[in-house]
């Protein structure tokens, strides 16, 4: 049996992102459908925000020519609530305003209603016990978005920051690429669904939920087509259903070359593939190729990505290769995950030939602890974890040492 090419990490993602295209076509949605979506086209303010200068404080707008002296005594002349627009503020006067509503010609500050205090028995006047700076407590017009600038750049993946900026610069609707579709199917004639009886040696298949969950927290429409036993003709099936509606097929299991293994074979006959040995621990086994949609070469074909069958190898190549291909698919920016250097409050001598991957928790002294079980097969270690701490080849960690953590949160957005 050949054994699959050793790459590192970095030469599998870079071949994996040279083959990526973005989806093309996009669609209309209102702007709540378009959370989690990733915008088509930059979107430009349909007006200045803020719309004119405006006050950021309840209080009174002065002229600060008339403020020079702490203790100045004022004529209330207006009075200009959020929503309406006063008229010229004449020398010697202020106007009473509050917060959001806009500057009275002639002011050129706002003192907040704290530094004031209104004359016994004066019902309009004022007294300002402060001199205001010029422009003080005023949000000028346009400081946060100007008309017919852009206010989104294509490619964005839309949070609900993004939608409220989209809204205050005017937008109903957003035109946002279509989701890409993945379909995963599970290989292992061990697993059984939760909610059936295991099988004598079986597991329950817990690839699916995380990695289903995993797609779709990135946004993709995720099709499940469940376990396909350890069988070549039902892996060929699943690969030729899955290929036809779908950007990208991802599996779990099989992906070694035992004689249970059957994607190799599987994918060589509908498509095309290369089988790696990914120097990384955990997560070794990858297949990267693609599935005929049809027998037609025209019709075209859909990804695949193959992910070993450990719980845990399954979940950690995911984040570090799948994400950034459907990134890429999906016409985002694909960045490193966000790395933070922390100290770890752990040893951890018996340094891996291979990239390691540890789990990892974030304690309250500042530092980072260590899953006792580092197996490939314990996937509770990466619900108890924060992230993983991404350890080069042979180099021991001892305590106090500075090392790259990764927070999951980082990946799975
Ligand atoms: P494989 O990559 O198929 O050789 O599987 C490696 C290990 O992962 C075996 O112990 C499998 O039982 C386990 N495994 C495979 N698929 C799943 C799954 N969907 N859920 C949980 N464990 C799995
Ligand atoms: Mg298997």
């Amino acid at each position: 049996m050949n054994k699959p090419p050793m790459l590192t990490a970095q030469q599998a993602l870079d071949h994996l992102l040279s083959h990526a295209q973005p989806v093309g076509e996009s669609e209309m949605v209102a702007m709540q459908a378009s959370l989690g979506r990733v915008l088509a086209k930059d979107v430009s303010s349909l007006v200045d925000v803020p719309p004119l200068d405006n006050t950021s404080m309840d209080g009174y707008a002065v002229r600060t020519a008339d403020t020079k002296n702490p203790g100045s005594i004022l004529k209330i002349a207006q009075r200009i609530p959020a929503g309406s627009v006063g008229t010229l503020l004449e020398p010697g006067t202020v106007a009473r305003i509050f917060t959001g509503a806009p500057i009275p010609l002639g002011a050129d500050a706002v003192v907040m209603q704290e530094d004031c205090a209104i004359p016994e028995g004066s019902t309009d006047q004022v007294q300002v016990n402060t001199a205001p700076t010029l422009g003080q407590w005023i949000r000028r017009r346009g400081e946060d978005l100007s008309a017919g600038k852009t206010a989104l750049v294509a490619g964005t993946f839309l949070r609900p920051q993004e939608l409220g900026v989209a809204a205050s610069a005017g937008l109903t609707h957003l035109n946002v690429k279509r989701r890409v579709k993945v379909a995963a199917f599970f290989t292992g004639d061990e697993l059984s669904l939760p909610g059936e009886a295991l099988k004598p040696g079986g597991i329950y298949n817990s690839n699916r939920d995380t990695l289903l969950a995993c797609i779709r927290s990135l946004g993709c429409d995720a099709t499940d087509l469940g376990i396909v036993p350890d069988r070549l003709d039902a892996t060929k099936a699943a690969l030729r259903k899955a290929s036809k509606d779908h950007d990208l097929i991802i599996t779990s299991g099989g992906v070694s070359v035992g004689e249970e293994d059957h994607i190799k074979p599987a994918v060589t006959a509908e498509g095309r593939l290369d089988l790696w040995q990914i120097a990384i621990k955990p997560g070794k086994p990858l297949a990267f190729g693609a599935v005929r949609k049809s027998d037609k070469p025209e019709d075209g074909e859909a990804w695949f990505i193959g992910l070993p069958g450990n719980p845990v190898s399954s979940f950690v190549t995911f984040l570090l290769f799948v994400r950034p291909f459907i990134l890429k698919l999906q016409g985002r920016e694909v960045s490193q995950p966000q790395s933070y250097l922390m100290r770890a409050d752990f040893d951890w001598l018996k340094a891996d030939r291979r990239n390691e991957f540890l789990r990892v928790k974030l304690n309250s002294k500042g530092g980072l602890d260590l899953f006792p079980n580092q197996s490939s097969g314990v996937l509770t270690s990466v619900s108890w974890g924060d992230g993983l701490v991404d350890c080069p080849p042979n180099q021991p960690i001892k305590a106090g040492d500075l090392v790259k953590y990764i927070p999951f949160d980082a990946f799975l957005k």
